[in-house]
């Protein structure tokens, strides 16, 4: 079975979405589980993977069931290492399209028995070079620089690698951190010279060339293609009904947001969906908060809801956080709004007025 963590709500699954790809067939597998089993929303996580809250006791076996027949499970002992983001407009723009080597990484990974006992933190990002996926804080960062050869970075060490060999180069980035990790180091930054070792163990040659940096995918349309922010990364099951009615797949990206092809925006923005880039929602998120962590001391997610409108000021990102850990925050500068048990601090402020 899927492997379930008890929150305070009851059961939280989380579905690996591996490059982002959802057919609306699976899209609405998930919708119609969530509504069946849990509390009916699907939130997208900030790497691009679907979580399903509240399950019910009996609800793991039959989501697992689910999941299977509809090819989202393909493997029970890989499944909390499947974790691979791609640029979500790969395919869709002028750029290299890194989807199918999404789609193989995933394969490769699978098939690789000792690569199991990767932490489920350890993340592959494939950026088509647009940059949108190098702030994502990945452990092994792919980055197109033409359709032969891309960009292979484990933080600031790079390396040049053709795009025939780049699965097999990731796959050993992995198995040599597996060598060179220690039990309580669950990412490639955490290892003391972390990078270089691994590249040496290689044989690889590191050079300090950085990938180019680019911005995150923003809500409107991009060619073919239409992105959607969902507030607060929270779908209700009108908004996944609506999803699986216009489009034929949907792309999850890690902003809390899908791209979806090009469809009339009226029908979304009905549901409360984002289809333009000037909506304060697009910069917004927020942990899971009360009632589904037991350390939350609130309910951020209603309380963004309410007050949300105030705090758009500076164009910065806001994150509202349950309590100090800060779930789900933003990578860069952001609004940093915590609740301390009799309100929140503001940038570390008192708000009286909530
Ligand atoms: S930030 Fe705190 S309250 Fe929010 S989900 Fe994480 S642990 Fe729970």
């Amino acid at each position: 079975m899927l492997a379930v963590h008890q929150a305070a709500d009851g059961g939280l699954a989380r579905v690996r979405v591996p490059g982002g790809l959802l057919s609306v067939t699976q899209l609405d597998v998930l919708r119609s589980a969530s509504l069946d089993l849990g509390d009916g929303r699907l939130e997208l996580t900030s790497r691009g993977n679907v979580q399903i809250r509240a399950l019910r006791p009996d609800g793991p076996r039959e989501l697992s069931d689910r999941l299977f027949q509809a090819g989202l499970l393909p493997s029970l002992t890989h499944e909390r290492v499947r974790n691979i983001l791609a640029s979500p407009l790969s395919g869709l723009d002028s750029r290299y399209d890194v989807l199918p080597v999404a789609t193989a990484l995933d394969r490769a990974l699978c098939a690789r028995p000792g690569l199991a006992e990767l932490p489920g933190r350890f993340l592959f990002a494939l950026d088509n070079g647009s940059g949108d996926l190098v702030a994502s804080g990945a452990d092994v960062l792919v980055q197109a620089i033409d359709s032969r050869e891309a960009l292979l970075s484990l933080g600031t060490r790079s390396v040049r690698v053709d795009w025939s060999s780049s699965v097999e180069v990731m796959l050993a980035v992995a198995s040599a951190f597996l060598e060179v990790r220690d039990s309580a180091e669950w990412r490639i930054a955490e290892v003391a010279d972390g990078s270089e070792r691994i590249l040496e163990r290689l044989g690889l040659q590191a050079t300090d060339e950085l990938p180019t940096a680019g911005a995150p995918v923003e809500a409107g349309p991009h060619g073919p293609a239409l992105a959607v922010t969902v507030p607060l990364g929270s779908l209700t099951p009108e908004q996944a009904l609506m999803l699986a009615e216009v489009a034929e797949w949907v792309r999850v990206t890690p902003w809390r947001s899908v791209v979806l092809p090009t469809v009339a925006t009226e029908p979304l923005e009905a549901v409360g969906l984002i289809t333009t880039p000037d909506s304060i929602w697009n910069g917004v998120t927020a942990c899971a908060g009360r009632p589904g962590c037991a350390k939350a001391l609130a309910d951020v997610r209603g309380d963004a809801q309410r007050i949300v409108p105030e705090l758009v000021r500076d164009g910065r990102r806001v994150h509202w956080s349950g309590c100090e850990r800060r779930c789900g925050k933003p990578a860069g500068g952001f609004v940093d709004i915590l609740a301390v048990g009799n309100g929140y601090l503001v940038d570390g402020a008192v708000k009286e007025k909530w």
